[in-house]
């Protein structure tokens, strides 16, 4: 009952149900949370009777009574949400203590200094939390005391400077709020829970709650509990232990705990801790009766919980159990362990990694002993941590890189210009851009770490150096960057090799058995693939042809062809390009040999390999002013006006994907040839290859008619020529609505359907991306009108209607429809999970992030099966 309880509440009950030693309670609702809300801040009617008559119930399990002279009940009030919130409200302790009841502990216990410091300790959180007086304002009184008084700690005050504390603290809030202090407990009580309702909308738990995708109208419980001390003597402490390792995941109780001393102390920091198996010699009895409890939670909950205790006078008391955080390699440990010692089963083992976790184990690391002088921070766009010389330019990062240093690339934002010098470099480093621009993308594409939108850094390319304040970094110095955190570092890091261990690996193999989807990559070189078939990828969902067309030696062909006034001109270049492309498109399908490779023709508009008119406006306007090169500038010219007659309002919408193919088919047509001369010399060679030619941007079936005929008729020519025959297929990529409509139509001429959801995203929602991202999709984001970036998370509403629509259409033209998805949404695990419900083949993303599409497959799959029966 999480969701009215709030996680602490549900905890509390349940261990009390289990028998488990948890002082006697009640808890308060999120519901009355959200009614006072809609009251407008206003306790609902009957809220403090229920809360009597229940309190009694408790009065008489705790045998003490609430404000009582004899014999006082004392309570802690604790906020508990649905999704455990740190640092929300801070608890309050002692609640029921008053000028009397203070007197009735001191008697009580025989010792007036407990009485006493638990009094003050009351004042002290309840003008903070309730009143909202500073904390500050009750610790300089309590400084000034201990100057007085010639002492260093807390401890060392006696009895009567500690009333001098409580009178001195009385007179504060008296200042501060215009009344007393309040004597009556019932008063002190209601008071309280007000403000643990008020802290629910306080600015910490908003922000909080916005980083962490929590809902705002959830509210909060309030938790009402018997106090116990850990304060009362040596046989008394309090501490917190998590029932395994956190950090390595190992099977060992990790903890601490403080003798003689409440909750709080263990976190201020006034005394140190000591690590929980110190318990065992101090406490044997405890520590026995601690580990029977733990481990009884942990089998329980079938999960590594978080627990708080107290120990009061020789006995022990839970005050809250939960699953304990854990980083991605303790996460995968204690799933496959536990499912070892058959604590759970191989499908709950799955299901207890967050897949998104499993990124940060394939990278380096920053060793997290170093210290580090971090002087920015941007998005964590790429995990991993990269060092290397500053350089602001792509080419001179390939020209640095080729000499065998380690440079990191700094620009405002990237470009497809770009890519060789991202290559090159050992991570990237941006100031403007967010978590799918161009620079994002690319870099989690190729595994390498990146820090994007860093706006920060104020770069200056004609200096050569970027700013930080008035920190000045220079072309050549060292900087580091951690694209898991965002930060930027100064200087070399020291850093750590990723370990794959051997639970990681039995865990996948696990996932493999359950899942449904396929899984492939998208990558566009032979080593790309090679990684991709490390991490268990089964095919390659996408090969961009255009990154080849980017590399330096071939550039100049491309810029040939595109140029060519004439189609002998043309053919001429394209002729050069033929065995590049045949010899990349060789490397590729052999890496791959066993598995289907989709290669997509050419896509990006003819310009992106064109020089900027920016640019050549500024060099023509200089060769014509110093006169100095005229064959030059009469070359500048000519390229000025491709590029004028290039140039598109809007290329995203523009002449591009299978309308190149349409306009300059000798360009489709050397492509396919290569594809096929490469699967015909492999297969002469002995390798089982299957090429998938892929026609971007479709739009109409007449186009997908024609390519078809056009990719068979190629096929068949070059199998005729060297006499083998290969297996291929012919197909689609679906990225616009119309594609998505005409599905069944498109289904005729094709073998496959491959979901290109950047741009299905893009036309949906009629977003330009970067445009988008830079622009309106953080305050769309912010203010809620959106609840997830569509860049990111697949949105299920509208371009998943699409994409359902699609599938059916095609599936009724042609059943066997093999149908995949390659944008960046087939490794984030939510839209895996949609991919799966849809009913698609695979999912492709990039290398790096197949482990994390294996794992959400398989959970997508568990959870389906829970649902509709197994598949
Ligand atoms: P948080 O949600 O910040 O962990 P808690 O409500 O768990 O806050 O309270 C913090 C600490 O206060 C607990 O870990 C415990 O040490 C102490 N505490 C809370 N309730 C009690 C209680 N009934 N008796 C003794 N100590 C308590
Ligand atoms: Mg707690
Ligand atoms: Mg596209």
């Amino acid at each position: 009952m999480r969701a009215l309880l709030g996680g602490k509440g549900a905890n509390l009950a349940e261990m009390t149900n289990i028998g488990l030693p948890v002082p006697p309670g009640m808890t308060i609702t999120t519901a009355a949370c959200i009614e006072y809300y809609r009251l407008g801040r206003k306790l609902p009617d009957g809220l403090m009777d229920e809360v009597k008559r229940n309190l009694t119930v408790v009065e008489e399990q705790a045998g003490k009574k609430f404000g009582d002279l004899t014999n006082p009940l004392l309570v802690s009030v604790r906020s508990g949400a649905m999704f455990s919130m740190p640092g929300m409200m801070d608890t309050i302790l002692n609640l029921g203590l008053n000028e009397q009841t203070v007197q009735s502990v001191a008697n009580n216990t025989g010792n007036l200094r407990f009485a006493y410091d638990s009094y003050r300790r009351f004042i002290q959180m309840f003008g903070d939390v309730v009143l909202e007086i500073p904390k500050y304002e009750f610790e300089d009184l309590l400084n000034q005391q201990k100057e007085n008084q010639g002492v260093k700690y807390d401890q060392e005050l006696t009895p009567e400077s500690l009333r001098k504390v409580i009178d001195s603290y009385k007179k504060l809030v008296r200042s501060k709020t215009g009344r007393a202090f309040p004597e009556d407990p019932m008063e002190q009580l209601k008071m309280a829970i007000e403000a643990v309702f008020r802290s629910w909308n306080n600015d910490r738990a908003i922000i909080y709650r916005n980083l962490n995708k929590i809902a705002h109208d959830l509210g909060t419980a309030v938790n009402i509990q018997s106090m116990v001390f850990g304060n009362m003597g040596n046989d008394s402490g309090t501490g917190v232990a998590f029932t395994r390792n956190p950090s390595t995941g190992e099977n060992t109780l990790y903890g601490e705990f403080l003798t003689n001393a409440q909750g709080e102390d263990v976190v201020a920091g006034i005394r140190t801790p000591r690590p929980i198996i110190q318990l065992k010699e101090e406490m044997p009895e405890m520590y026995t009766e601690f580990v029977r409890i733990a481990r009884l939670l942990e089998s329980h909950y079938k999960n590594m919980q978080d627990i708080e205790f107290t120990i009061e006078r020789g006995r022990l008391y839970i005050l809250q159990t939960r699953n304990g955080k854990r980083t991605a390699q303790a996460s995968v440990r204690i799933a496959y362990e536990m499912a070892q010692e058959g604590l759970i089963t191989k499908q709950q083992a799955l299901l207890l990694v967050d897949p998104s976790q499993l990124d940060q184990l394939l990278h380096r690391q920053i060793d997290s002993q170093a210290q580090l002088n971090v002087i920015a921070k941007g998005l964590p766009a790429s995990p991993g941590a990269a060092s290397g010389q500053v350089v602001f330019d792509a080419d001179e990062a390939e020209h640095l890189g080729k000499m065998g240093k380690k440079v990191l690339l700094v620009r405002t934002e990237t470009t497809p210009d770009d890519i060789h010098g991202i290559v090159a470099a050992q991570g990237v480093l941006t100031s403007r851009g967010g978590m799918t621009s161009h620079a994002a993308v690319v870099a989690r594409g190729m595994g390498k770490p990146c820090v994007c939108g860093c706006e920060a850094i104020k770069i200056d390319y004609i200096k050569e150096e970027f700013s930080v304040g008035t920190t000045v970094i220079k072309k050549g110095e060292l900087v580091s960057i951690d694209g898991a955190t965002g930060r930027v570092i100064l200087g070399q890091v020291p850093m750590k090799d990723p370990e794959i261990s051997a639970e990681y690996t039995a865990l996948l193999s696990w996932a493999d058995e359950v899942k449904y989807l396929g899984i492939r990559a998208n990558a566009d070189t032979p080593e790309d693939a090679k990684k991709a078939r490390e991490f268990g990828a089964t095919g390659i969902g996408l090969v961009r042809t255009e990154h080849m067309f980017m590399g330096q030696d071939r550039l100049p062909h491309v810029q040939q062809m595109i140029l060519a006034e004439t189609l002998e001109d043309r053919q001429k270049a394209l002729s050069y390009l033929l065995p590049m492309q045949e010899g990349d498109f060789y490397g590729i399908l052999k890496a791959m040999e066993g598995y289907p490779v989709t290669i997509r023709l050419l896509d990006p508009p003819l310009h992106e390999f064109l020089p900027s008119l920016e640019e050549l406006l500024i060099e023509t306007t200089e060769l014509r002013v110093t006169g100095k090169d005229p064959v030059l500038l009469e070359e500048k010219l000519r390229l000025l006006k491709k590029v004028r007659s290039l140039h598109e309002f809007n290329p995203m919408l523009g002449h591009r994907g299978c309308r190149l193919g349409i306009t300059f088919p000798e360009i489709y047509e050397m492509q396919i040839t290569a594809i096929f001369n490469a699967a015909a010399r492999l297969t002469q060679e002995g390798y089982k290859v299957l090429p998938e030619v892929e026609v971007p941007l479709t739009i109409d079936v007449n186009e997908m008619k024609l390519f078809k005929g056009k990719i068979d008729a190629i096929a068949k020519a070059t199998m005729a020529a060297v006499n083998v025959k290969f297996h291929y297929a012919v197909g689609t990529m679906i990225e616009l609505p119309r594609a998505c409509v005409i599905a069944d139509e498109l289904a005729e001429f094709c073998d496959f359907f491959s979901f290109g959801t950047n741009d299905l995203t893009q036309t949906t929602f009629g977003f330009s991306r970067d445009d988008a991202e830079g622009k309106f999709l953080p305050h769309y984001l912010e203010s809620k009108i959106l609840k997830e970036n569509p860049f990111i998370v697949i949105d299920r509403k509208g371009v998943g209607a699409f994409m359902d629509m699609a599938v059916k259409r095609g599936r009724k033209t042609r059943p066997d429809l093999e149908i995949g998805i390659c944008g960046e949404h087939g490794g984030e695990p939510n839209s895996v999970a949609f991919c799966h419900e849809v009913g698609l083949n695979y999912v492709s993303c990039s290398p790096y992030r197949v482990p994390i599409a294996r794992l959400a497959a398989a959970q997508a799959a568990i959870s389906d099966g829970e649902i509709i029966g197994t598949r």
